[in-house]
């Protein structure tokens, strides 16, 4: 029997709107892959919580393709006057990659990609509890190739336990990944065509 879906993103919106009646402005820990997922994800959300970003992506390939995402994300941060500071972790694709070998030829959007997501999630969770945030959460939902399900199902279940609450979400909903595609545009951003591992590299594919 199919497993039920949840509306994450209508999930989202509740805990905004309790957010905005209890007038707090949390702490949140905000995974980010890339400057165009991060683009609609904050225009949501940058009036609820006051907002830190950890870049921890490993999982990009090459090397150069890993920096010039990361420069990209800091010319929009900086273009944008936001002020946000980011955390990066160190570069190791070769360690990362171990764990994903040997699902190295499943399409994307399968257990490969569900390993990855856990690596990424847990780390951030990790550091965002070991810091004392109040939430940690990923702009990975705005694109149309992840799971959204499978995202907020792993980020629930690792932090279960922890002081640190996950942040539901599913960015793409109500036109967000239109919008996102319109503020790329706006500031003409580099938008990779691949998702960022060796083995997701195809020719001729938009990805965001
Ligand atoms: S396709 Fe993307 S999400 Fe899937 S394993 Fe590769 S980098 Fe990770």
């Amino acid at each position: 029997m199919e497993e039920t879906k949840i509306n994450y993103q209508k999930e989202q919106q509740k805990l905004l709107e309790n957010l905005k009646n209890s007038g707090k402005k949390p702490t949140l820990l905000l995974h980010v892959c890339c400057g165009p997922c991060f683009t609609y994800p904050y225009e949501l959300i940058r009036d609820y919580f006051d907002i830190t970003i950890i870049y921890n992506n490993s999982n990009i390939y090459p090397k150069e393709e890993y920096n010039r995402r990361l420069n990209e994300l800091k010319k929009y941060l900086s273009d944008i006057n936001s002020g946000i500071k980011i955390i990066e972790f160190p570069y190791d694709n070769t360690t990362y990659n171990i764990d994903l070998e040997p699902y190295a030829n499943q399409r994307e959007g399968m257990d490969r990609c569900r390993i990855c997501f856990r690596k990424r999630l847990g780390q951030a969770i990790d550091y965002a509890d070991e810091h004392n945030f109040d939430f940690v959460g990923t702009v990975m939902s705005i694109s149309r190739f992840k799971n959204s399900q499978d995202l907020n199902k792993i980020g629930f279940e690792l932090a279960e336990g922890k002081k640190v609450k996950w942040l539901p979400a599913d960015f793409k909903k109500n036109g967000g990944y239109e919008k996102s595609l319109d503020i790329v545009r706006a500031y003409k951003m580099y938008f990779q065509h691949y998702c960022g591992c060796k083995f997701s590299i195809r020719s001729n594919k938009e990805e965001l």
